[in-house]
């Protein structure tokens, strides 16, 4: 009798770690992956992974020991790295403001302008110039520009007479420094060029109207290099694949102690990435299942644009990309980039999310350069770019980090995607 109640149990564990096997995760299980991954990606030794203390080198061998403990191949003749580079100007130094006796704290209270130079300067007085009310940018700071700190008031109504874009303002002003007070939340971002000023954007009520100013800022125009991670779980069909990507570069640090730790921007996708890698290593298909981690996103899709121009496979036989920015909170559903280039497969997408009822909704979206799905498409690959709409709205700040990434309605998208590959083998 015990014998038998014995045999009926490991017949039950064996049965049941069977399905396991065979069966989708469940969502917990694929939460736990996603929190693992992202909690490494964007925790402050990984330095926001940018250009300041090498933070992109460290996440990038961070998702390579990924692939190889998941039995990952490499694709291409170079290992699991594509190797680049570009120039980027970076803040690695020193990162200081002072108005008026009021120590500034980076980040928090005000931004860089990503193209700035490094700039230093004591006891420099405040002046204000109204931009609206000059005739052109020449005549507006005297002869010695870098021997004051210029508060610039009417930066829209200047921009608007003048024809000039926003963030093309800092690039036309002469060397010196400059604040432009910021009424709304500004977001940080990289550059690849640095121009003659340097341009802080601070909060409008920590901007006083006279007084005087300490400044420090340590800017570094420099080559770049940085790697695209690229593995594969093989199919029996060899040279047709399915393709995953998303980037796992941010924007890094802004001086030597502010990080953008960049959690859902995005090591949220990421960490989706290589989840599915998980997957699809457990459970190889038919098709060739190729997951790509791309770097220089922020910097304008750097990454992706080298991989498409020295591609490690060919683009011809890519029988679908799906690209994944932005997987924190799917409260309010997902959003498709080129829904309506692919009309077939969103419509696929759609169709297994009604059956299953996986996210409240699935918006559509055209054509769109957001990301790096975009020079695959332009390439002639078919490529969508999903992202998830909800959460606290935190981008490109110092806020983003993982305690603020809830991945509400995520390992529903996971399923979906699963779903979804399934179907593009079956036709
Ligand atoms: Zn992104």
């Amino acid at each position: 009798m015990r014998c038998l109640v014995v045999r009926i149990l490991l017949f039950g564990i064996f049965f049941c770690s069977s399905v396991r096997l065979l069966a989708v995760d469940d969502t917990a299980f694929i939460v736990a992956s996603l929190r693992r991954h992202i909690d490494v990606l964007a925790s402050p030794q990984m330095k926001g992974r940018g250009y300041v203390r090498d933070g992109r080198v460290r996440a990038a061998h961070y998702i390579e020991k990924q692939f190889r403990q998941l039995g990952l191949e490499p694709v291409g003749d170079g290992g699991f790295q594509q190797h680049y580079t570009f120039p980027v100007n970076s803040f690695p130094g020193a990162m200081q403001l002072t108005l008026s006796g009021r120590s500034l704290t980076p980040g928090a209270d005000y931004l860089v302008d990503a193209g700035s130079a490094s700039f230093s300067g004591a006891h420099l007085p405040i002046r204000v110039v109204d931009l609206s009310a000059q005739p052109n940018l020449s005549v507006a700071f005297g002869f010695d520009p870098a021997a004051t700190m210029w508060v610039l008031h009417g930066v829209d109504s200047f921009c608007c007479r003048n024809g000039v874009r926003r963030h093309s303002l800092p690039s036309m002003l002469p060397r010196g420094c400059y604040i432009i007070p910021q009424s709304t939340k500004a977001m940080w971002t990289v550059d690849r060029q640095q121009q003659p000023a340097t341009v802080l954007y601070v909060a409008d009520s920590l901007v006083p109207s006279s007084g005087n100013a300490d400044v420090k800022v340590q800017a570094r125009l420099r080559e770049m290099k940085s790697a695209n991670i690229i593995g594969c779980v093989p199919g029996t069909l060899k040279d047709s694949f399915i393709v995953f990507s998303a980037h796992y570069d941010h924007l890094g640090m802004m001086g030597s102690e502010t990080i953008f730790p960049g959690a859902s921007d995005n090591a949220s996708g990421s960490s989706m990435l290589l989840y599915l890698a998980g997957y699809y290593a457990r459970h190889p298909q038919r098709y060739t299942i190729v997951f790509i981690a791309f770097s220089g996103e922020e910097a304008g899709l750097m990454g992706s644009a080298w991989f498409v121009d020295h591609p490690t496979l060919p683009l011809s036989h890519i029988r679908f990309l799906t690209n994944l920015d932005i997987m924190g909170d799917a409260t309010d559903g997902i959003t498709v980039v080129n829904a309506t280039e692919y009309p077939a497969r969103y419509s696929q997408l759609t169709g297994i999310n009604d059956a299953h009822h996986y996210l409240p909704v699935i918006k559509s979206r055209g054509k769109a350069a957001n990301s790096d799905h975009y020079h695959f498409a332009e390439a002639g690959v078919p490529a969508i770019f999903i992202y998830t709409n909800g959460g606290k709205g935190y981008y490109h700040d110092i806020y983003d980090k993982p305690s603020e990434v809830t991945f509400r309605n995520v390992p529903q998208i996971a399923l979906l995607l699963q779903d979804f590959v399934t179907g593009m083998q079956e036709n």
